[in-house]
């Protein structure tokens, strides 16, 4: 090295020990001297970092592109910039940047060259990070399967588009980009975009439901529309999500046609029923009427008394009908709520049904607290009650039992009503609360029952937001459990 060589490189490694980054000079592709700042990164020696040592110490990843970036500089000797990742005192590879130039010593022969490294490994990773976030949100709006598009909240322009919507609608990119949103055919509804893009403006949200959009081949598709307002960095973007729901629509419609198919088939089988029902005491009256009009005498006491039965049965039955077949909301209305006191209207339907039960030689034991109140309607608990004892009676056996029990629990009184009839078999129970169902026994021990009973029973404890459970044993008996809500 000359005299002069020797003078300016003391200089420059003087110069470089006081800056305040990590500097390197090299000379023909050698590293000549790194500065304390480098060392104190590196944690190295200088022996190990110059001479051909640095390259060592960068990751493999980078180092022919760094390699690259210096050859290109040697040849042109135009200053360069380089990002690499650099071998760290803790061992761990940290992001840096490189900036060289050419050094002249002041008569401007080369030393070599000078550069200047900085430690931009946060900056860096945060870069890949995002990096990452958007090459994944990239895939998404290109694989999605629904349409999306992105505007300029300033302007309305569109920005971008996504190649599901671009199928959907049957428009290119560049029929979107650029333009604002109500210069695209499917939304050439002026006055509807513009009105959906000063409310999306204002409170940075729109959905519709059901959109029609017509396509460029002129065909209409039914869409979900939700836009949403947020910032991209400065400067603040509606994304619009638009669904196709064709196929949601017909899956509904076909849902709805069949809904209304089978009302109109428990309407028609109700019908029957009803219908069916009606006949056996129409047919029992005209027998009786046309069996009295034959008779010489015709105010024979004892065809009266049975078409008498008959019309009691008949009105039974259409009373109960009338109300089962009203509209649920509409009875609702004219159910009258009022504090009852249910421990004196059971002792009260109890006292009036031990008059019948006795003739059966059947007892019925009342078992309750005083004064327990819950808010109904006297005359349809009376009903609900007198039902289910009654049924105790008609489907009791000689000489049996039927208890009432009622006791307070969580706001609730839960009456049991207990018999030991002849039961109800497993596979009837689930329909026992249908209406018209009758048990294949019941009918034998009791032709007068109509089955529409427990079903005006279950009515009115829904109505009164309770429940309504039975429990029952062929040939050993029945338990009814009547839950209703205390008053408040
Ligand atoms: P019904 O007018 O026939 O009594 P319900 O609707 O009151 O009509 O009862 C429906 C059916 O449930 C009855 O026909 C009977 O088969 C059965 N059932 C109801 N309560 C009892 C009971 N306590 N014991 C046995 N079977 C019962």
């Amino acid at each position: 090295m000359s005299q002069v060589l020797e003078k300016d490189f003391s200089n420059i490694k003087i110069t470089m020990d006081t800056s305040p980054y990590m500097m390197c000079l090299t000379k023909n592709e050698s590293v000549v001297y790194v500065n304390t700042k480098w060392l104190s990164f590196t944690g190295r020696s200088l022996s190990e970092e110059t001479g051909e040592g640095r390259f060592n110490y960068i990751h493999k990843e980078d180092i022919n592109h760094v390699k690259e970036v210096i050859g290109f500089f040697l040849k042109t000797q135009k200053p360069y910039r380089v990002q690499y990742r650099l071998l760290h005192v803790d061992g761990k590879y940290k992001w840096v940047v490189e900036d060289g130039r050419l050094f002249l010593s002041p008569d401007g022969t080369s030393l070599g060259f000078v550069s200047k490294c900085v430690d931009i490994d946060k900056e860096k990773k945060t870069e890949i990070k995002l990096h990452a976030a958007e090459t994944k949100y990239r895939r998404l709006f290109e694989t999605a399967h629904d349409g999306i598009l992105i505007l300029d909240a300033e302007n309305a322009e569109i920005t971008d588009v996504n190649p599901f919507l671009k199928e959907l609608l049957g428009y290119s990119k560049e029929e979107f980009l650029g333009k604002k949103l109500w210069e695209v055919g499917p939304f050439k509804n002026i006055h509807k975009s513009k009105e959906l893009f000063k409310t999306l403006q204002e409170t940075g949200y729109v959905r519709y439901e059901d959109m029609p959009l017509e396509t460029k081949s002129g065909e209409l598709v039914a869409v979900e529309f939700v836009s949403n307002a947020y910032m991209a960095g400065a400067t603040r973007v509606m994304q619009c999500n638009i669904r196709d729901i064709r196929e949601r629509k017909r899956a509904e419609m076909v849902d709805s046609a069949l809904t209304t198919l089978k009302q109109e088939k428990q309407k028609n089988a109700f019908i029957a029923d009803v219908t069916h029902e009606l006949r056996t005491p129409l047919a029992i009256i005209k027998g009786n009427v046309e069996l009295a009009l034959r008779a010489k005498n015709v105010t024979n006491k004892k065809t009266f008394q049975a078409i008498n039965l008959e019309i009691n049965h008949l009105t039974k039955m259409i009373i109960d009908l009338a109300v089962l077949t009203t509209d649920n909301q509409i009875v609702q209305r004219k159910i009258n709520l009022e504090k009852i006191n249910l421990s004196a209207l059971l002792s009260d339907v109890v006292r009036r049904l031990q008059v019948v039960s006795a003739s059966r030689e059947i007892s019925i034991s009342l078992n309750m607290p005083n004064g327990v109140i819950t808010s109904g309607d006297a005359s349809y608990l009376e009903k609900l009650f007198s039902n289910i004892i009654s049924n105790g009676i008609y489907y009791g056996k000689k000489n049996g039992f039927i208890q009432v029990d009622g006791r307070v629990e969580k706001k609730q009184i839960i009456v049991t009503v207990t018999d030991n009839g002849i039961g109800i078999s497993e596979d009837e129970l689930p329909n026992i609360f249908e209406r018209f169902y009758r048990t294949f026994h019941a009918r034998e021990v009791h032709d007068g029952g109509t089955g529409l009973g427990l079903a005006m029973s279950k009515w009115i404890v829904e109505a009164h937001l309770g429940t309504i459970t039975v429990a029952s044993e062929m040939h050993k008996g029945t338990t009814f459990t009547i839950s209703l809500p205390l008053f408040s």
